[in-house]
């Protein structure tokens, strides 16, 4: 079946989300496969962020990405992928849909980078290579 890598962002983490989050995950009917509570690196980050390297909002991303603990966790399912970034939402919360995971718990607070709680894979290939980067092959 397919998987898919969600993250829970540090904001995520900090407000206290982890649950509330991976409970709508779960109540979608996706299965949980792998979690685990973890602090990330400059080097993971870079591997994880490949394609962003360079760009302006980069570096306040990894800055943001290493402000606190973050949430690793692998779901399954059919669709799983396209079916966890409907529940996400679009990447800015502000206007991500109500009903969404950005739309209804995050806002922007400012910052130069969007703290918009997850993350989660966005194509087949894209969730394998980062599964094998959160937790290893
Ligand atoms: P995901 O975060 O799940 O990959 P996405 O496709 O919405 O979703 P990307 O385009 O991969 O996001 O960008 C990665 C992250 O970088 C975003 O989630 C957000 O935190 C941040 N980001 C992306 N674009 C911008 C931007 N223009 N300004 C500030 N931050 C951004």
């Amino acid at each position: 079946t397919e998987r898919t890598l969600v993250l829970i962002k540090p904001d995520g983490v900090r407000r206290n989300l982890t649950g509330a989050i991976l409970a709508r995950i779960e109540a979608k009917g996706y299965t949980l496969a792998e979690l685990k509570k973890m602090d990330a690196t400059r080097e993971l980050l870079e591997a994880h962020y490949a394609e962003h390297v360079g760009k302006p909002f980069y570096e306040p991303l990894v800055e943001f990405m290493l402000s606190g603990p973050i949430v690793a966790a692998v779901f399954e399912g059919q669709r799983v992928i396209e079916g966890f970034r409907s529940l996400a939402g679009s990447t800015e919360p502000t206007t991500a849909a109500p009903g969404t995971i950005r739309g209804d718990f995050g806002r922007d607070w400012g910052t130069k980078v969007q703290q918009n709680l997850v993350h989660g894979s966005d194509s087949v290939e894209s969730a394998e290579r980062e599964i094998a980067i959160w937790f290893g092959k």
